[in-house]
């Protein structure tokens, strides 16, 4: 039965170095949880401290409400699926499976029937007495989950199954673990750095930088409201366009973002939080994502440096007084002389999708 999970204050060092200074979150129950965030940044310490495998420096684990940290890792009814399979060789695919179980007092009879459910759940019930050294990947993967399941884990932690899979594999088998979340009562907590998988897959997204939560959100909230500079950069490809040179300004008592000789009065949503809290003039950074820039006859200039054609849409590499601005631009009914490479256009956006940033604090001013 899926659960609760509440982390408290969470701490943890190597030696002197801190890797999560002081962590809380809130995992609800029967959730896909995804922990994102760059190399190093102390996603898997996480997985494994909420596992029971490493020790704890500082803070409180609950599931269900009940206080965790005392609990023998063997005793928390996890499940664990990691990147390298971790499948072993020497057994057959259903005794691999049966291994989950190997703790379990229950008859062989009953162990059987639940292992080939549970490779059959993954499709691996065809294989069940193949050795893994005749497996693909894909396959090997497959029974590692099929392993982790059997015990209907309350948990089940994933720490980047699928970043050893090649990229056709790797989105068959998103699919495939979106379709096995509805038929699994569990709570999913999925370790990537890949933001596809942590978009696709997750309800909720914590973005994670040097053992700090940057922010926690939907898909959706932090592909549209990211909260700092770092989340903007991070989720979404190709990256975000940000703009240095950019300043809020105050004239007439509307605000207003004065950008590449542009002034855009910021609309009456905006005013509102800005005029509340009284926000100075200062220097902001401007971000706009690739897919909201367009090509526009009366815009603002830019020379194409490269255009690339990806089939339905094109990214064009735009100069902009010397800065490289990607825009995604469908393709369907455009001509493609008017956006070569090398060749002069205009570009242009709806400022409602602009995204402002303090310098100083790097956060978004919304
Ligand atoms: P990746 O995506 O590369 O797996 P991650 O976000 O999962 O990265 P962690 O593996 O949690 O990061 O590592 C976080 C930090 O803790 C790193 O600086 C790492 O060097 C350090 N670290 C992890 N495990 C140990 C250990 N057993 N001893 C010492 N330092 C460790």
């Amino acid at each position: 039965m899926s659960v609760t999970i509440r982390i408290d204050h969470a701490k943890k060092q190597f030696g002197a170095n801190t890797v999560i200074p002081d962590l809380s979150l809130n995992i609800r129950q029967g959730e896909f949880f995804t922990l994102l965030g760059p190399s190093g940044c102390g996603k898997t310490t996480l997985l494994r401290m909420i596992a029971g495998f490493n020790s704890i420096e500082g803070g409180d684990f609950y599931f269900n409400g009940r206080r965790i940290n005392d609990l023998d890792p063997a005793k928390r009814n996890i499940g664990m699926v990691f990147q390298n399979y971790a499948i072993f060789p020497h057994l057959t695919v259903r005794k691999n499976v049966e291994f989950g179980l190997e703790n379990r007092k229950m008859s062989k009879a009953e162990k059987a029937a639940l292992s080939d459910e549970f490779m059959k759940l993954v499709h691996v019930d065809a294989y069940a007495d193949r050795m893994p050294d005749r497996l693909s990947g894909g396959q090997q993967q497959r029974v590692a989950l099929a392993r982790a399941l059997v015990i209907k884990p309350d948990v089940l932690l994933m720490d980047e199954p699928l970043s050893n899979l090649d990229a056709k594999l790797r989105n068959q088998m998103r699919a495939e673990l979106i379709k096995l979340r509805s038929r699994i009562d569990t709570t999913f907590i999925y370790v990537t750095h890949d933001q596809t998988e942590a978009m696709t897959l997750g309800d909720r997204i914590v973005i994670m930088r040097d053992g700090f939560i940057q922010q926690i959100g939907t898909p959706q909230e932090v592909f549209n409201h990211p909260t700092n500079l770092f989340v903007a950069g991070f989720i979404g490809t190709p990256q975000m366009n940000f703009f240095h040179n950019a300043k809020l300004v105050k004239k007439d008592g509307e605000y207003a973002v004065d950008l590449l000789g542009r002034h855009i009065v910021l609309d009456a949503e905006r005013q509102k939080v800005l005029k509340g809290r009284n926000e100075p003039e200062h220097e902001l950074i401007v971000g706009i994502r690739p897919v909201h820039l367009t090509i526009a006859e009366k815009g603002l200039p830019a020379t194409i440096d490269v255009s690339e054609m990806m089939g339905s849409e094109m990214h064009l590499h735009l100069n902009v007084e010397g800065q490289d601005v990607i825009a995604i631009i469908p393709t369907a009914g455009l001509s493609l002389d008017a956006v070569r490479s090398g060749s002069q256009t205009h570009f242009d956006f709806d400022p409602s999708l602009m995204h402002l940033f303090d310098p100083e604090t790097e956060k978004n001013l919304f």
